[in-house]
């Protein structure tokens, strides 16, 4: 007897008509077929189920403040990070909280299950850490969500920046944040990177950098991170986020960086949609797409991961909570057309996420925990071509969010009366007659 099964599921590893079992919360079976009785039953129709999306990399304090105090006209990174200056001083706990709140509610809707949001450090006051360890709590029934102390001013360059990024980790923040690019100089850069680990260290935690964020082919600290990774001890708990400058590097540079980085099992987070919208403004033309280089780093086995960034803050006045947003923006970007391609990206926005946030028991095997998401598509190759409804989020075995599909109805002779695209224009490789 099982609390809940649902009927005919497409896996994202590409098996096809399974049914999934789910008891306590957990799943107890993935089989074809399966007889045996349960609470409630799910028709998943052929459609795609997966373990929910993961978003890496977010900044959850600034979310839905779009317009306040007033709109970046320029839509650049520079009046961004002005107009953040001007809403710091503004914020509050309740307006953060609330704003927080109403976007995980958005997130939800999107299958999106676990987040991973920098919390910036910079304003002493720490009402942003205050906020979101608030947030953290009231949404654990349904959101995994991951605090990074994020010096966004400079560990260094900040006024009181070591001492408040330090007291955010003893309020409880989990993960140690950095942007070494954004210090005074390139050495203030490394001794900042080389700090943070060591805190790390220290406290056994998660690093996760803003790390090389500029066209700038001689930023390279993530050379250093990489290098301090290894001599603290810290192999696959520590991400490089962002690391566009790779983009521009010198490729022979490039050819010792990349083993490097693989030896010390360094997590790469990529942001599609704001590495494409904020780097190149430099150039005239051509312009650089300024994104990492994905292929090359998971052709050399680095985790590579899509995160969001932002959705709808001083620096980008776009974004839904979506991660196929991110995925169909990252294959564009990064020229990821192929199959397999497309297979992997819809990884960086799954497993490789999960693995790079430490997730337990994420994923559709037995055992893991029944935290899934049923889409209006076939496959993966499908959902990150349509970026499909989210028929049906499940947290724990419980649906938390229902869509219905989007159906057409048509009115044309000799027409088909409704289309459904999530299953009418799924390729038929071989079949045409
Ligand atoms: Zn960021």
């Amino acid at each position: 007897m099982f609390d809940l099964i649902l009927r005919n599921a497409n896996l994202p590893d590409g098996r096809e008509g399974l049914d999934i079992a789910i008891r306590d919360g957990r799943i107890a079976a993935v089989e074809r077929g399966i007889a045996a009785q349960a609470g409630a039953v799910i028709d998943a129709s052929g459609r795609l189920v997966s373990p929910p999306f993961c978003d890496p990399h977010f900044h959850m304090d600034a979310t839905l403040s779009l317009g306040l105090p007033r709109m970046n006209v320029s839509g650049t990174l520079l009046e961004g990070i002005a107009l953040w200056g001007e809403l710091r001083p503004l914020l509050t706990r309740e307006a953060l909280v609330e704003r927080a709140l109403r976007y995980c509610d958005l997130a939800v809707s999107q299958g999106l299950l676990f987040i991973r949001s920098h919390v910036d450090t910079s304003d002493p006051r720490l009402v942003t850490a205050e906020a979101l360890l608030e947030v953290r709590e009231k949404v654990a029934p349904y959101i995994d969500l991951q605090l990074v102390a994020f010096p966004q001013d400079g560990y260094y360059r900040a006024a009181e920046g070591v001492a408040a990024l330090t007291r955010a980790l003893d309020m409880g923040i989990e993960i140690v944040g950095g942007i070494p690019h954004f210090e005074r100089t390139m050495e203030d850069g490394r001794r900042s990177v080389e700090a943070l680990c060591r805190l790390a260290a220290e406290r056994g935690l998660r690093v996760d950098m803003h790390c090389d964020e500029s066209d700038d082919p001689l930023s390279r600290h993530i050379e250093t991170l990489a290098a301090e990774t290894i001599r603290f001890g810290l192999k696959g708990r520590v991400a490089g986020s962002h690391l566009t400058s790779m983009h521009s590097m010198d490729n022979y540079y490039v050819s010792k960086l990349i083993p490097l980085m693989a030896e010390a099992e360094v997590d790469v987070i990529a942001n599609p949609l704001i590495n494409i919208m904020l780097q190149g403004r430099h150039d005239t033309y051509p312009k650089r797409r300024g994104l990492t280089r994905v292929r090359e780093l998971m052709a050399a086995g680095l985790n590579v991961c899509f995160g969001q960034d932002c959705t709808m803050d001083p620096w980008y006045s776009m974004g839904s909570a979506d991660m196929l947003e991110v995925a169909h923006m990252g294959i564009h970007v990064g020229q990821l057309g192929g199959i397999e391609d497309k297979k992997r990206v819809y990884e960086a926005v799954t497993v490789n996420s999960a693995r790079a946030m430490g997730l337990e028991g994420y994923g559709l095997e037995v055992g893991c925990k029944a935290d899934l998401v049923v889409l209006q598509a076939a496959d993966v190759i499908e959902a990150v071509r349509l970026k499909p409804t989210r028929l049906l989020v499940l947290k724990g075995g419980k649906v938390v969010s229902e869509t219905p599909a989007r159906v057409s109805t048509l009115t044309l002779e000799g027409r088909p009366a409704s289309i459904d695209m999530g299953l009418d224009y799924r390729p038929r490789a071989g079949v045409e007659g």
